[in-house]
């Protein structure tokens, strides 16, 4: 796919549970006519299929844990590899293994490559995943009274199972032990765009455009 307004190779998404990524990245995909590929969206689709490969991830979701490495490479690799010349990926990398083999396989791209850290305290990230409700039929995530149907195409709005506040602060916790140090790999090689994740998500998406210097006039 053609990459459109940015001059990097890929961008990351990072940040806590409930930061936004999912609907940063979809945003910014849509402007940037990129790739976009979510593995947590992708391991819970797993899952419901039924697969080998979900059976063996439904143990980790189920504990708030994260999949091994070598299950999250599997998945993300073999994605990146189809994704071509522009993408923007969520949830990946998430350990400091993951990063490293990332930038492996770019090889002479990798210093192209941007990360943007979504940053939200954890008193908005609990609030945040209690009100979250996610579209059974399309990628819509948001807030919404119980009874409402997506805004986006009228489909049944559901609860994701893992948002129950005591869920949420293991993953946050998980997060910050194995997450953080990924941040700061990609802060220690001047490779990170930090944004605030606070305010709308129009508001937060004219941040990462800014931090990533997006003009709609270059052609990739
Ligand atoms: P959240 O950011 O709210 O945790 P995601 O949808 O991004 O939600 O991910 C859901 C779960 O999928 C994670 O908590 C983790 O267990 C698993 N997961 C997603 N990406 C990875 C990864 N790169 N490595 C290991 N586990 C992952």
């Amino acid at each position: 796919m053609a990459r459109r307004g940015l001059k990097f190779a890929g961008v990351v998404l990072l940040g806590p549970p409930a930061s936004g990524k999912g609907t940063q990245g979809r945003l910014l995909a849509e402007r940037g006519e990129l790739c976009y590929f979510s593995t947590g969206q992708e391991l819970r689709r797993e899952v419901e299929r039924g697969t080998e490969f979900g059976m063996r991830t439904a143990r980790y979701l189920s504990q708030n844990r994260y999949v091994p490495d070598e299950m999250a490479l599997e998945l993300a690799m073999s994605w990146l590899a189809d994704a071509g010349s522009g993408w923007v990926i969520d949830g990946f990398p998430r350990t400091r293994t993951q990063a490293l083999e990332l930038d492996d396989s770019l090889g002479d791209v990798a210093h192209r490559l941007r990360t943007v850290f979504l940053d939200v305290p954890l008193d908005e990230i609990l609030r945040r995943a209690a009100g979250r409700w996610e579209c059974g039929r399309c990628p819509w995530v948001g807030p919404s009274d119980e009874l409402g149907a997506c805004p986006c195409c009228g489909g049944a709005l559901v609860r994701r199972g893992d948002d129950d506040p005591p869920s949420v602060r293991k993953r946050v916790a998980v997060y910050e032990d194995l997450t953080l140090p990924v941040v700061e790999f990609y802060a220690e090689s001047s490779r990170l765009v930090h944004v605030s994740g606070v305010g709308s998500a129009e508001e937060v998406f004219k941040r990462v455009l800014i931090g990533l210097e997006y003009d709609d006039e270059i052609h990739g």
